[in-house]
């Protein structure tokens, strides 16, 4: 019988836990101190709690870390980890499980380490320009399969930040994504600053109204076309919640204090890089405090666009900055091991 994972629990639950396994009702506390405080990966490392009691807990529960397949390293340091993940393809308690692969990547920078961590095994939105998106929708990460992705890293205790820009749309694995942020900035579990967090969406409602409303943590939009029929021919997303609406959201929200938005807009050289677009994009954004970071692309099979030239991203950039618009060119990171915006597809037969 598979065991149910510790990981994702909050106290009372883990309480519960405690109790049935014959524990008294404090061992729930116990026991979310070394999940979350120790970071520890199996029950037996649990030595406060008696023998008896590992041994009654592991007969139905496990931690739930997933060690990783494989680990490859850029060379700019970059480390991108395959984890091996059974999930479900619906929210149905009775949904089909699948096998699959999915990705975390450690970016290092100075003294920060970010990780970007997936949210789901490939993804259903479907845009163009995106591995994840080509190979189609796998299943929900449970609440402790996107927790492990921090556990089982080598880089675990050395973890500034993260953001949710990995495999999937997070606002479409809204319950399991928010619990796990329950857990990262939680006092009795990772006690992260919701600043340290930032999660990535094309826009999907009506949950990023309740993103806006019950989190506390970074949001990043990933827009990368101001004018709609063009975003819709890369983005099937804009169909369904064109980014004028997704921006009437936002608005509804204060994003000048501490809490960000930012916008995340791919170039792709002839499509939406002219002056044109640049003009759209200040018209688009006017009145949002934000950010607008421009990335590069890296291109793919059965694409048809490239990257925008160095002195194009420039020129972009120039135009939002005399606009008012915060804008910076992203450094490309790991695209050699294909750990870069848009390459994660959870396959290592792509090396
Ligand atoms: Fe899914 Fe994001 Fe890829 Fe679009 S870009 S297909 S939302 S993973």
């Amino acid at each position: 019988m598979e065991k149910v994972k510790l990981l994702g629990m909050n106290p009372a639950e883990l309480k519960e836990v405690a109790l049935e396994a014959g524990l008294p009702a404090f061992a729930g506390k116990q026991l979310a101190q070394w999940l979350y405080g120790r970071k520890v990966r199996s029950i037996e490392e649990m030595t406060n709690i008696s023998k008896a009691g590992r041994e009654k807990l592991s007969e139905k529960y496990e931690v739930g870390v997933i060690e990783p397949s494989e680990v490859f390293e850029s060379s700019d340091g970059t480390r991108k980890y395959l984890f091996p993940v059974t999930c479900a393809l619906s929210k149905s308690p009775v949904a089909p499980v699948e096998s699959s692969m999915v990705e975390a990547v450690m970016i290092p920078d100075d003294d920060r380490r970010t990780l970007c961590v997936s949210s789901q095994a490939g993804c259903k939105m479907g845009c163009k320009f995106c591995m994840t998106g080509r190979q189609g929708f796998h299943g929900h990460l449970s609440a402790a399969d996107i927790l492990s992705q921090f556990l089982a890293v080598d880089e675990s205790a050395e973890l500034s930040n993260a953001v949710f820009m990995g495999m999937g749309e997070p606002l479409d694995n809204y319950d399991n994504v928010m619990r796990a942020i329950e857990v990262l900035t939680a006092d009795w579990g990772f006690a992260w600053s919701p600043k340290r967090i930032t999660l990535s969406t094309i826009g999907v409602m009506p949950q990023l109204g309740r993103f806006l409303q019950e989190g506390r943590c970074h949001l990043a939009v990933s827009l990368h076309d101001p004018l709609p029929e063009e975003r819709e021919s890369i983005m099937p997303v804009q169909k369904t919640f064109p980014v004028e609406k997704v921006l009437s959201e936002i608005r509804k929200y204060d994003f000048s204090g501490q809490r960000r938005v930012s916008f995340e807009y791919t170039m792709f050289r002839g499509f939406n890089d002219d002056k044109r677009h640049a003009d759209a994009l200040v018209r688009l954004l006017k009145g949002i405090p934000c950010r607008v970071n421009l990335i590069r692309f890296h291109k793919i099979p059965d694409f048809p666009y490239e990257t925008s030239p160095e002195p194009v991203m420039e020129m972009f950039r120039d135009r939002l900055s005399a606009a008012g618009i915060t804008c910076t060119i992203r450094a490309s990171r790991g695209e050699d091991i294909f750990a870069a915006c848009g390459l994660l597809a959870g396959r290592h037969d792509k090396q």
